[in-house]
């Protein structure tokens, strides 16, 4: 199935904030805030949860399932990022955010964006695994917490949406 990739807005030109962009900042940074807050209240994640958590996420994406974008930042800054390539927009499944790499802001929220392109081409042999996750061998690399934790967070994310639209 192929994707229809949407834009908003001309990430390359000039913008000036809008109301509204100012007001999803304030509620991003307040989320993030409250994310913190709760992460340093939790216990330290035990070994074996940590491996729970990478038997569940399985390998990391590989390039191949990413869709390469460039974001215009509620910083200014533009900058490229990737997403999953089923997803039509970066913002959507609740993370229209990132952590820019120009000047640190995090998050900063996306006010512009267009799809670049695929960030790799699938490489023939794996074809006709992309569409079965669960055939996918276990992972051959470790991951780092915060790449777990940040993975579970996303995947928290999408479920929410998944839910709202259920
Ligand atoms: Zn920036």
């Amino acid at each position: 199935m192929e994707v229809e990739y949407l834009r908003h807005g001309v990430p390359l030109a000039d913008y000036p904030l809008t109301k509204a962009d100012h007001r999803r900042q304030r509620e991003a940074v307040q989320v993030h805030e409250w994310v913190q807050r709760q992460l340093a209240k939790a216990p330290p994640w035990s070994d074996k949860h940590l491996e729970e958590m990478r038997q569940l996420l399985g390998p990391p994406t590989p390039p191949w399932e990413l869709q390469r974008w460039r974001l215009r930042l509620y910083c200014g800054h533009v900058i490229e990022a990737t997403r999953n390539r089923n997803n039509p927009r970066p913002d959507g499944g609740g993370r229209d955010e990132e952590r820019c790499p120009e000047c640190g802001l995090n998050p900063a929220v996306i006010v512009a964006f267009e799809p670049l392109g695929p960030a790799a081409e699938p490489p023939a042999e794996s074809r006709s695994l992309m569409s079965s996750r669960s055939t996918r061998q276990p992972p051959a690399d470790r991951r780092s917490k915060a790449e777990l934790v940040a993975e579970n967070n996303a995947l928290r994310a999408e479920l929410e949406v998944l839910r709202d639209q259920a």
